[in-house]
């Protein structure tokens, strides 16, 4: 039986979608059924509920998770996401996700994931601060530069990780800067942080383009989500040749086929919170935008965005995956049997927490790498992990997503075979 048919769960959230993907690549392995239990399950899971003094002076009760998926391979590191919209399988399955990630790129980190749910446009920036120092000591018996690091993820950034970083040293009595990464240089971040998963995000874009034999001069790129990720992806993107025709945010989106100046969008993100309303091109909603004719789709907003309902009527040649979980296992069966050609999550945008581990590398020692050192061993893992999934993908003559989940939980596995089953 598979591990999801054991779990009972009402219908495909984030979390059935995981397990769902898991199983599709644990059948090709040989587990033993406890074995495959003991990957697919979380080793930890803590919710908090906990009050935050706003700015009128009253008090309110926000929930919060932190999620270890797995410790096999090492300590843990997930982002740490706020959003109204978060729950406890968005977290399972987002955990989950950054055990395969960091196995597949061949970092010693097992996966986590933490989130409080909250809107945090709704709140000013004091009662950022509180709510994000309150959640922090709540879940600082899962956190430490040895056992736990969170990085930022949606609705976060450096600024909140400054506070994580401080809250956590203040109750230590001593600055422990390597407790979370994705932090201002000015205490400790890394140099080429910020960029790193776009970055990565460009570099398996045009890996991705030179292996399926696609000029990305003048190719047509659509980006959902202009975030962290997004805004980033397409500024290099357009780097490398490529023409961004059309970007998102919850506002909705903008298209332009000539194509859009990935500068000017970022400007007048920053200024106004949201690209529509750049003067010139026309708008579009976020389903159309996902359906617009182009040679790349890049999601990167949030899960579950590709899905049976609108994965027939695609029209790209690529998808890469900027965001966690945006295509399902039922849009998955219909973009293979349409060859389009997808580059999962797990390796897609495995730049940022490749750059983390370097920040946290960098921390420990107290020596600090130039902006050129972290680019190019970036590159280097991320171009060993793409050569090693298409290897595993064409021997196999399965999808990226099944060969590099392969790749992941096959490493996992064998480290658990050798600590072997404690006591
Ligand atoms: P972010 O908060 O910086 O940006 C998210 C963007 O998506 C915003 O522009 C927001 O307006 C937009 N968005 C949200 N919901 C949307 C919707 N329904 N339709 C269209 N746009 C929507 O977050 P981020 O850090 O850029 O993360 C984006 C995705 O990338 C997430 O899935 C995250 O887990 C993943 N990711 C982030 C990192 C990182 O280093 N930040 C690393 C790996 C993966």
């Amino acid at each position: 039986m598979t591990v999801q048919a054991m779990l009972i769960t009402p219908k495909e959230d984030p979390w059935a979608a995981a397990l769902r993907q898991f199983d599709r690549a644990a059948d090709c392995l040989p587990l033993k059924r406890g074995i495959r239990e003991f990957l697919a399950y979380p080793k930890r899971e803590l919710t908090v509920h906990f009050p935050v003094k706003m700015d009128d002076g009253s008090v309110r009760i926000f929930t919060g998770y932190r999620i270890h998926h797995s410790t096999v391979l090492g300590p843990t590191k997930g982002g740490i996401r706020y959003h109204q919209d978060v729950t406890l399988n968005e977290i399972r399955a987002l955990a989950m996700l950054m055990s395969w990630k960091c196995a597949v790129v061949n970092l010693p980190y097992g996966g986590a994931k933490g989130g409080v749910v909250v809107n945090p446009k709704e709140l000013s920036q004091d009662e950022l601060e509180h709510l994000t120092r309150r959640y922090a000591t709540e879940i600082s018996i899962m956190m430490s530069p040895e056992g736990d690091i969170p990085a930022p993820d949606v609705g976060t950034n450096p600024q909140v990780m400054a506070w994580i970083m401080d809250t956590y040293s203040m109750h230590r009595g001593y600055s422990t800067p390597s407790v979370v990464t994705g932090k201002p240089v000015a205490i400790g971040g890394s140099l080429g942080r910020v960029e790193a998963t776009g970055r990565g995000v460009a570099i398996v874009t045009r890996e991705a383009a030179r292996w399926l034999g696609m000029n990305l001069d003048g190719a047509r790129v659509v980006i959902q989500g202009f975030g962290n990720v997004g805004s980033v992806a397409a500024v290099l993107l357009a780097k490398l040749g490529c023409k961004i025709i059309a970007v998102s945010d919850t506002q909705g989106g903008v298209v332009n086929t000539a194509g859009l100046d990935p500068d000017s969008l970022v400007e007048h993100k920053n200024r106004t919170g949201s690209v529509v309303g750049l003067p010139g091109p026309d708008v579009i909603s976020n389903a159309e935008l996902l359906e617009l004719p182009c040679d790349v789709l890049v999601p990167s907003a949030l899960e579950g965005q590709i899905t049976e309902e609108n994965a027939p009527r695609l029209r790209t040649r690529l998808i890469v995956e900027g965001a966690n979980g945006p295509t399902t296992p039922g849009a998955d069966d219909i973009l293979n049997e349409r060859k389009i050609t997808v580059i999962p999550d797990i390796l897609a945008n495995a730049g940022g927490v490749i750059v983390s581990y370097f920040e946290w590398v960098q921390g420990l020692q107290q020596f600090f790498w130039t902006e050129e050192e972290v680019n190019e061993n970036l590159e280097r893992i991320i171009g060993r992990s793409w050569a090693q999934v298409v290897q595993a993908a064409s021997e196999r003559r399965i999808d990226l997503r099944t060969a590099a989940l392969i790749r992941a939980i096959d490493r996992v596995a064998t480290a658990l075979f050798t600590r072997g089953i404690y006591p």
